[in-house]
Protein backbone atom coordinates (compact mmCIF):
# COMPACT_ATOMS: atom_id res chain seq x y z
CA UNK A 1 0.00 0.00 0.00
CA UNK A 2 1.53 3.44 -0.74
CA UNK A 3 0.43 6.64 0.70
CA UNK A 4 0.85 10.27 -0.67
CA UNK A 5 0.29 13.36 1.76
CA UNK A 6 -0.90 16.79 0.88
CA UNK A 7 -2.62 14.86 -2.11
CA UNK A 8 -4.73 17.74 -2.90
CA UNK A 9 -1.54 19.83 -3.60
CA UNK A 10 -0.27 20.77 -6.83
CA UNK A 11 2.68 18.16 -6.45
CA UNK A 12 0.87 15.32 -4.50
CA UNK A 13 -1.98 15.65 -7.48
CA UNK A 14 0.46 14.67 -9.80
CA UNK A 15 2.21 12.40 -8.03
CA UNK A 16 -1.37 10.26 -7.55
CA UNK A 17 -1.55 10.47 -11.27
CA UNK A 18 1.77 9.46 -12.17
CA UNK A 19 1.03 6.53 -9.97
CA UNK A 20 -1.84 5.51 -11.46
CA UNK A 21 -2.02 6.46 -15.26
CA UNK A 22 1.94 6.12 -15.55
CA UNK A 23 3.13 3.11 -13.47
CA UNK A 24 -0.45 1.60 -13.36
CA UNK A 25 -0.75 1.18 -9.60
CA UNK A 26 -3.72 0.05 -8.87
CA UNK A 27 -5.99 2.32 -7.46
CA UNK A 28 -7.17 -0.10 -4.37
CA UNK A 29 -3.19 -0.10 -3.68
CA UNK A 30 -3.53 4.07 -2.95
CA UNK A 31 -3.94 5.64 0.32
CA UNK A 32 -4.30 10.06 -0.28
CA UNK A 33 -4.24 11.98 2.48
CA UNK A 34 -5.37 15.61 2.58
CA UNK A 35 -6.50 18.29 4.50
CA UNK A 36 -9.68 18.47 1.84
CA UNK A 37 -11.04 15.22 1.44
CA UNK A 38 -14.04 17.40 -0.71
CA UNK A 39 -11.24 17.95 -3.22
CA UNK A 40 -10.18 14.48 -4.05
CA UNK A 41 -13.48 13.19 -4.66
CA UNK A 42 -12.74 12.39 -8.27
CA UNK A 43 -9.84 10.29 -7.05
CA UNK A 44 -12.05 8.61 -4.47
CA UNK A 45 -14.33 7.59 -7.60
CA UNK A 46 -11.41 5.99 -9.31
CA UNK A 47 -11.10 3.54 -6.29
CA UNK A 48 -8.27 5.46 -4.29
CA UNK A 49 -8.77 5.74 -0.86
CA UNK A 50 -8.89 9.82 0.48
CA UNK A 51 -8.32 10.12 4.16
CA UNK A 52 -8.51 13.31 6.45
CA UNK A 53 -5.18 14.45 7.42
CA UNK A 54 -3.30 17.53 8.99
CA UNK A 55 0.07 17.65 10.01
CA UNK A 56 -1.18 20.66 12.44
CA UNK A 57 -4.03 17.84 14.53
CA UNK A 58 -2.42 15.21 15.84
CA UNK A 59 -5.60 13.38 15.87
CA UNK A 60 -5.54 13.41 12.59
CA UNK A 61 -2.61 11.95 12.33
CA UNK A 62 -3.21 8.81 14.46
CA UNK A 63 -4.97 6.77 12.23
CA UNK A 64 -3.60 8.86 8.66
CA UNK A 65 -0.56 6.12 7.93
CA UNK A 66 -2.35 3.43 9.36
CA UNK A 67 -1.58 0.26 6.72
CA UNK A 68 0.61 2.03 4.05
CA UNK A 69 3.85 0.17 3.51
CA UNK A 70 5.21 3.24 1.58
CA UNK A 71 4.15 6.82 2.54
CA UNK A 72 5.57 10.11 0.80
CA UNK A 73 5.80 13.05 2.93
CA UNK A 74 5.45 16.11 0.58
CA UNK A 75 6.59 19.37 2.95
CA UNK A 76 3.73 21.61 3.83
CA UNK A 77 3.48 25.10 1.95
CA UNK A 78 3.91 26.97 5.32
CA UNK A 79 6.56 29.24 5.62
CA UNK A 80 6.31 30.79 9.39
CA UNK A 81 9.48 30.00 10.70
CA UNK A 82 8.93 27.20 12.75
CA UNK A 83 5.87 25.91 11.50
CA UNK A 84 6.35 23.92 8.62
CA UNK A 85 9.17 22.48 10.90
CA UNK A 86 6.61 21.63 13.65
CA UNK A 87 4.00 20.04 11.07
CA UNK A 88 6.49 17.85 9.35
CA UNK A 89 8.18 16.26 12.74
CA UNK A 90 5.13 15.07 13.78
CA UNK A 91 3.80 13.38 9.81
CA UNK A 92 7.18 11.70 10.69
CA UNK A 93 6.31 10.86 14.10
CA UNK A 94 2.72 9.82 13.00
CA UNK A 95 4.42 7.18 10.53
CA UNK A 96 6.78 5.79 12.73
CA UNK A 97 3.93 4.98 15.09
CA UNK A 98 1.63 3.42 12.66
CA UNK A 99 4.24 1.33 11.59
CA UNK A 100 5.62 2.59 7.86
CA UNK A 101 8.07 0.71 6.27
CA UNK A 102 9.66 2.88 3.52
CA UNK A 103 9.68 7.23 4.24
CA UNK A 104 10.05 9.02 1.09
CA UNK A 105 9.97 12.98 1.54
CA UNK A 106 10.23 16.66 -0.72
CA UNK A 107 12.98 18.29 0.51
CA UNK A 108 15.70 21.06 -0.44
CA UNK A 109 18.96 20.86 -2.50
CA UNK A 110 22.14 21.20 -0.63
CA UNK A 111 19.62 22.08 2.58
CA UNK A 112 22.36 21.48 4.79
CA UNK A 113 23.52 24.31 7.59
CA UNK A 114 24.74 27.33 6.11
CA UNK A 115 21.88 26.89 3.26
CA UNK A 116 21.10 30.57 2.50
CA UNK A 117 17.67 29.65 2.16
CA UNK A 118 15.21 31.04 5.32
CA UNK A 119 13.31 27.67 5.40
CA UNK A 120 16.54 25.62 4.78
CA UNK A 121 16.55 23.93 8.56
CA UNK A 122 12.68 23.08 8.55
CA UNK A 123 14.00 20.64 5.67
CA UNK A 124 17.11 19.41 6.99
CA UNK A 125 15.65 18.85 10.42
CA UNK A 126 13.01 16.73 8.35
CA UNK A 127 15.99 15.21 6.65
CA UNK A 128 17.14 14.36 10.47
CA UNK A 129 14.39 13.71 11.78
CA UNK A 130 13.53 10.74 8.74
CA UNK A 131 17.06 9.53 9.77
CA UNK A 132 16.68 9.16 13.22
CA UNK A 133 13.56 7.42 13.18
CA UNK A 134 14.95 3.97 11.81
CA UNK A 135 12.73 3.68 8.89
CA UNK A 136 14.48 3.04 5.96
CA UNK A 137 13.88 6.37 3.28
CA UNK A 138 14.21 7.85 -0.14
CA UNK A 139 14.55 11.74 0.54
CA UNK A 140 14.17 13.70 -3.16
CA UNK A 141 15.60 17.13 -3.03
CA UNK A 142 13.33 18.60 -5.36
CA UNK A 143 15.28 21.47 -7.14
CA UNK A 144 13.49 24.83 -7.93
CA UNK A 145 10.11 24.28 -10.19
CA UNK A 146 9.81 25.62 -13.66
CA UNK A 147 6.62 26.87 -12.36
CA UNK A 148 8.03 29.12 -9.82
CA UNK A 149 9.04 31.49 -12.78
CA UNK A 150 5.13 31.92 -12.99
CA UNK A 151 5.43 34.14 -9.75
CA UNK A 152 7.50 37.07 -10.95
CA UNK A 153 7.70 37.11 -14.48
CA UNK A 154 4.59 38.76 -15.11
CA UNK A 155 5.58 41.57 -13.31
CA UNK A 156 9.07 41.13 -14.83
CA UNK A 157 7.79 41.83 -18.57
CA UNK A 158 5.70 44.49 -17.43
CA UNK A 159 8.04 46.30 -16.29
CA UNK A 160 11.19 45.12 -18.77
CA UNK A 161 13.44 45.15 -15.72
CA UNK A 162 14.24 42.00 -13.22
CA UNK A 163 16.00 43.17 -10.10
CA UNK A 164 18.04 40.19 -8.69
CA UNK A 165 20.97 39.54 -6.25
CA UNK A 166 22.06 36.23 -7.98
CA UNK A 167 24.91 37.33 -10.21
CA UNK A 168 26.21 34.81 -12.21
CA UNK A 169 24.54 31.59 -9.73
CA UNK A 170 22.24 29.12 -12.07
CA UNK A 171 19.15 27.22 -11.38
CA UNK A 172 18.66 23.49 -12.83
CA UNK A 173 14.80 24.61 -13.18
CA UNK A 174 12.86 21.47 -13.65
CA UNK A 175 9.14 21.11 -14.35
CA UNK A 176 7.33 19.76 -11.44
CA UNK A 177 5.36 17.31 -13.15
CA UNK A 178 8.90 15.84 -14.30
CA UNK A 179 10.02 15.75 -10.94
CA UNK A 180 7.01 14.19 -9.75
CA UNK A 181 6.64 10.74 -11.85
CA UNK A 182 10.36 10.83 -10.21
CA UNK A 183 8.91 10.63 -7.10
CA UNK A 184 6.02 8.26 -7.82
CA UNK A 185 8.11 5.87 -9.67
CA UNK A 186 10.34 6.29 -6.23
CA UNK A 187 7.42 5.84 -4.64
CA UNK A 188 5.92 2.71 -6.43
CA UNK A 189 9.43 1.02 -6.64
CA UNK A 190 10.42 -1.77 -4.10
CA UNK A 191 13.38 -0.18 -3.63
CA UNK A 192 14.36 -0.39 0.23
CA UNK A 193 17.74 0.91 0.50
CA UNK A 194 17.77 4.56 2.18
CA UNK A 195 18.78 7.02 -0.56
CA UNK A 196 18.77 10.63 -0.99
CA UNK A 197 17.94 12.16 -4.13
CA UNK A 198 18.76 15.76 -5.75
CA UNK A 199 16.00 16.00 -8.45
CA UNK A 200 16.70 18.93 -11.23
CA UNK A 201 16.03 19.89 -14.39
CA UNK A 202 18.47 18.88 -17.53
CA UNK A 203 20.60 22.26 -17.28
CA UNK A 204 20.82 25.20 -15.42
CA UNK A 205 20.40 28.87 -16.49
CA UNK A 206 21.74 32.26 -14.95
CA UNK A 207 18.80 34.89 -14.43
CA UNK A 208 20.07 36.21 -17.76
CA UNK A 209 19.95 32.80 -19.21
CA UNK A 210 16.32 32.63 -18.19
CA UNK A 211 15.74 36.32 -19.73
CA UNK A 212 16.68 35.70 -23.48
CA UNK A 213 14.78 32.23 -23.23
CA UNK A 214 11.81 34.22 -22.26
CA UNK A 215 12.39 36.92 -24.47
CA UNK A 216 12.55 34.38 -27.13
CA UNK A 217 9.37 33.12 -26.55
CA UNK A 218 7.03 36.19 -25.75
CA UNK A 219 8.94 38.69 -27.61
CA UNK A 220 9.24 40.84 -24.83
CA UNK A 221 12.94 42.44 -24.13
CA UNK A 222 14.14 41.76 -20.35
CA UNK A 223 17.16 43.96 -18.80
CA UNK A 224 18.42 41.82 -15.55
CA UNK A 225 19.50 44.20 -13.28
CA UNK A 226 21.77 43.09 -10.38
CA UNK A 227 21.63 44.10 -6.87
CA UNK A 228 23.17 43.74 -3.22
CA UNK A 229 20.81 41.62 -1.01
CA UNK A 230 20.43 44.73 0.97
CA UNK A 231 19.04 46.89 -2.15
CA UNK A 232 17.34 44.24 -3.44
CA UNK A 233 14.98 43.90 -0.25
CA UNK A 234 15.05 47.26 0.11
CA UNK A 235 13.24 47.84 -3.61
CA UNK A 236 10.93 44.98 -2.71
CA UNK A 237 9.36 46.44 0.68
CA UNK A 238 9.40 49.72 -1.38
CA UNK A 239 7.27 47.83 -3.61
CA UNK A 240 4.87 47.23 -1.34
CA UNK A 241 6.17 43.42 -0.43
CA UNK A 242 5.94 42.76 3.57
CA UNK A 243 9.51 42.69 4.75
CA UNK A 244 9.52 38.48 5.58
CA UNK A 245 8.44 37.80 2.22
CA UNK A 246 10.92 40.00 0.71
CA UNK A 247 13.86 38.87 3.19
CA UNK A 248 12.49 35.24 1.97
CA UNK A 249 12.67 35.76 -2.02
CA UNK A 250 16.08 37.59 -1.33
CA UNK A 251 17.25 34.54 0.16
CA UNK A 252 16.45 32.45 -2.74
CA UNK A 253 19.07 34.67 -4.71
CA UNK A 254 21.39 34.88 -2.25
CA UNK A 255 21.54 30.49 -2.44
CA UNK A 256 21.66 30.90 -6.08
CA UNK A 257 24.69 33.20 -5.76
CA UNK A 258 26.22 30.65 -3.73
CA UNK A 259 25.73 27.86 -6.20
CA UNK A 260 22.88 26.18 -4.03
CA UNK A 261 20.41 25.30 -6.36
CA UNK A 262 22.48 24.76 -9.60
CA UNK A 263 23.42 21.36 -8.91
CA UNK A 264 22.47 19.03 -11.94
CA UNK A 265 21.71 15.41 -11.68
CA UNK A 266 20.62 12.68 -14.06
CA UNK A 267 17.93 11.17 -10.97
CA UNK A 268 14.46 12.94 -12.37
CA UNK A 269 15.11 11.11 -16.29
CA UNK A 270 17.02 7.76 -14.40
CA UNK A 271 13.77 7.40 -11.92
CA UNK A 272 11.28 7.59 -14.19
CA UNK A 273 12.15 6.70 -17.09
CA UNK A 274 11.10 9.38 -19.45
CA UNK A 275 12.79 12.72 -21.32
CA UNK A 276 12.44 15.91 -18.76
CA UNK A 277 10.84 18.56 -20.62
CA UNK A 278 13.89 21.50 -21.65
CA UNK A 279 12.94 24.80 -20.19
CA UNK A 280 12.47 26.76 -23.29
CA UNK A 281 10.08 24.10 -24.42
CA UNK A 282 8.22 24.73 -21.13
CA UNK A 283 8.09 28.48 -21.79
CA UNK A 284 6.85 28.41 -24.98
CA UNK A 285 4.22 25.40 -23.78
CA UNK A 286 2.73 28.09 -20.72
CA UNK A 287 3.28 31.51 -22.70
CA UNK A 288 0.24 32.73 -21.30
CA UNK A 289 1.49 32.48 -17.46
CA UNK A 290 4.38 34.60 -17.97
CA UNK A 291 2.78 37.52 -19.40
P1 LIG B 1 1.02 23.52 -3.23
O1 LIG B 1 1.00 24.89 -2.64
O2 LIG B 1 0.17 23.22 -4.43
O3 LIG B 1 0.59 22.48 -2.11
C1 LIG B 1 0.83 22.71 -0.76
C2 LIG B 1 0.98 21.36 -0.09
O4 LIG B 1 1.17 21.49 1.30
C3 LIG B 1 -0.23 20.48 -0.30
O5 LIG B 1 0.29 19.19 -0.60
C4 LIG B 1 -0.93 20.54 1.03
O6 LIG B 1 -1.74 19.43 1.27
C5 LIG B 1 0.27 20.58 1.95
N1 LIG B 1 -0.03 21.10 3.27
C6 LIG B 1 -0.14 22.40 3.65
N2 LIG B 1 -0.46 22.48 4.96
C7 LIG B 1 -0.56 21.21 5.42
C8 LIG B 1 -0.88 20.64 6.69
N3 LIG B 1 -1.18 21.41 7.74
N4 LIG B 1 -0.87 19.29 6.80
C9 LIG B 1 -0.59 18.50 5.73
N5 LIG B 1 -0.29 18.97 4.51
C10 LIG B 1 -0.28 20.32 4.35
O7 LIG B 1 2.54 23.18 -3.51
P2 LIG B 1 3.16 22.22 -4.63
O8 LIG B 1 2.29 21.02 -4.73
O9 LIG B 1 3.47 22.99 -5.83
O10 LIG B 1 4.55 21.82 -3.98
C11 LIG B 1 4.62 20.81 -2.97
C12 LIG B 1 5.55 21.29 -1.88
O11 LIG B 1 6.84 21.56 -2.46
C13 LIG B 1 5.12 22.60 -1.22
O12 LIG B 1 4.22 22.35 -0.18
C14 LIG B 1 6.45 23.13 -0.74
O13 LIG B 1 6.87 22.50 0.44
C15 LIG B 1 7.41 22.72 -1.84
N6 LIG B 1 7.59 23.72 -2.89
C16 LIG B 1 8.70 23.55 -3.68
C17 LIG B 1 8.98 24.44 -4.70
C18 LIG B 1 10.18 24.22 -5.55
O14 LIG B 1 10.42 25.05 -6.43
N7 LIG B 1 10.93 23.14 -5.37
C19 LIG B 1 8.11 25.59 -4.97
C20 LIG B 1 6.94 25.65 -4.13
C21 LIG B 1 6.73 24.75 -3.12
P3 LIG B 1 -3.38 19.44 1.24
O15 LIG B 1 -3.83 20.79 0.75
O16 LIG B 1 -3.78 18.34 0.31
O17 LIG B 1 -3.80 19.16 2.64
Amino acid sequence: ILLVTGASGQLGRSVINHLLDTFEVPAARIIATTRTPANLADLSARGVTVRGADFDDRASLAQAFAGADRALIISTNELAIQGRREQQLAAVAAARQAGVGHLLYTSLPNTEPGSAVLFAPDHYDTEQAIKASGIPYTIFRNGWYDENLFMAMPQILASGQWYTSAADGAISYGARDDLAAAIAAGLASDNTESTTYTLTGPKAYTSAEVAVLVTEVTGKPIQVVQLSDEALTEGMKAAGLPEPIARLLVSFDAATRAGDLGMVTDSVETLSGRKSVPLKRFLEANKAALA
